[in-house]
């Protein structure tokens, strides 16, 4: 396994946002953004060594049910020691902190998702203990899946709020780990955005999941509420409309093209996975917005075949993806409506599958 790019450090706000921010005239925001991007680093150094050892294989506990989550939710305390201490396990009644209770509920929900839309027993298909680390570090502005839990910040306030705020965050993240046991696609430019948008779809596909809402009642946001009051924006992603979550002073400009007309050729962010990643996440919106009804059933159930499905390579192409998803819906479907959308979205963001 390639250690540099293999997606066992997967955090939600791309290095894009940092750049600008580490700019900010205030100097405490600078100073935040930096703290955050070091953090970020060791971390990211850390996972590479443990991937070069590799990770110990992780069971269940024994007399686990295999239709119930096993969730620990642990507290740093403000320090960047993983885990921390335990706050909350399986079954344990609420506790004082919302944020724990959050986290909690999240782990719950995308593993409530899998099982009933997918029949996946968590996210390694095995039963595999779902583990998350709150208040980490000190302002830290991300929320990241390290290959083995999830950990959160509390965000500093000013730009972004608490990490756990927004459920599909929870499910983008732990879809990192879904596809790092799937279809481990590398996470480097095309396979990386590809890597980066089944965490935007699947995340989005929890909160849709947990709120019962069906394809025209979704925001298709990503990190919807995460933003500060004052910052100019709604979320960090929209799949509906790339390119317009934020426009901020501070924060800058919502990179993301919705077609392969704006495709941008980059060497930052592991060649841009955060943000081509819209093109992909706006033809499942545009599949789904076609579909219609509740967009985790078809829609979801197609590109849930290709991660899954064993033919898609860890070095995919969008094209390639695009033409798996057209024979997953005919497999699954037949040639009928959802194989016809299948194409039509495709072609409308660019990447005819013919
Ligand atoms: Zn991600």
């Amino acid at each position: 396994m390639d250690a540099t790019t293999n997606p066992v450090f997967c955090t939600i706000i791309p290095p894009h946002v940092f750049d600008r921010l580490i700019e900010a005239e205030d100097p405490a925001l600078a100073r935040i953004a930096r703290r955050t991007f070091v953090a970020d680093a060791a971390q990211r150094t850390e996972r590479r060594l443990t991937t070069v050892l590799g990770a110990e294989p992780v069971a269940p506990p024994a007399g686990a049910a295999a239709d119930q989550p096993q969730r620990t939710v642990y507290d740093a305390q403000h320090t960047t020691t993983l885990p921390g201490h335990k706050v909350r396990g399986e079954g344990e009644a609420p506790v004082q902190d919302a944020t724990v209770n959050r986290a909690y509920a999240g782990l719950g929900a995308t593993f409530e998702l899998y099982l009933k839309a997918y029949q996946r027993h968590s996210i390694d298909g095995n039963g595999m203990p779902l583990d998350a680390t709150v208040h980490f570090d000190h302002s830290y502005n991300n929320a990241f899946w390290n290959g083995t839990q999830m950990v959160f910040g509390d965000g500093d306030g000013q730009i972004f709020l608490d990490f756990t705020l927004p459920v599909d965050v929870i499910g983008h993240e732990l879809t990192h780990g879904v596809t790092q046991h799937t279809a481990n696609l590398t996470y480097f430019g095309q396979p990386g955005a590809l890597n980066e948008s089944m965490s935007d779809v699947f995340g989005s596909l929890v909160k849709q999941y947990s709120l019962d809402q069906d394809a025209h009642q979704a925001d298709w946001l990503i990190g919807a509420g995460l933003l500060a009051p004052g910052v100019h924006g709604d979320a960090l992603r929209s799949m509906k409309a790339p390119g317009t979550a934020y426009d901020d002073p501070v924060l800058g400009k919502d990179p993301q093209p919705a077609t392969m007309d704006h495709y941008v050729t980059t060497g930052r962010d592991n060649g841009g996975v955060h943000i081509n990643s819209g093109i992909p996440n706006h033809a499942f919106y545009l599949l789904a917005d076609e579909l219609g009804g509740k967009a985790w059933e078809r829609a979801g159930q197609i590109w849930y075949d290709v991660l899954t499905g064993g033919h898609l390579g860890t070095q995919a192409m969008f094209k390639d993806f695009a033409k798996l998803t057209v024979a997953a819906a005919r497999a699954r479907y037949g040639d009928g409506a959802e194989y016809q959308a299948v194409q039509k979205a495709w072609s409308q963001v660019g990447i005819p599958p013919a």
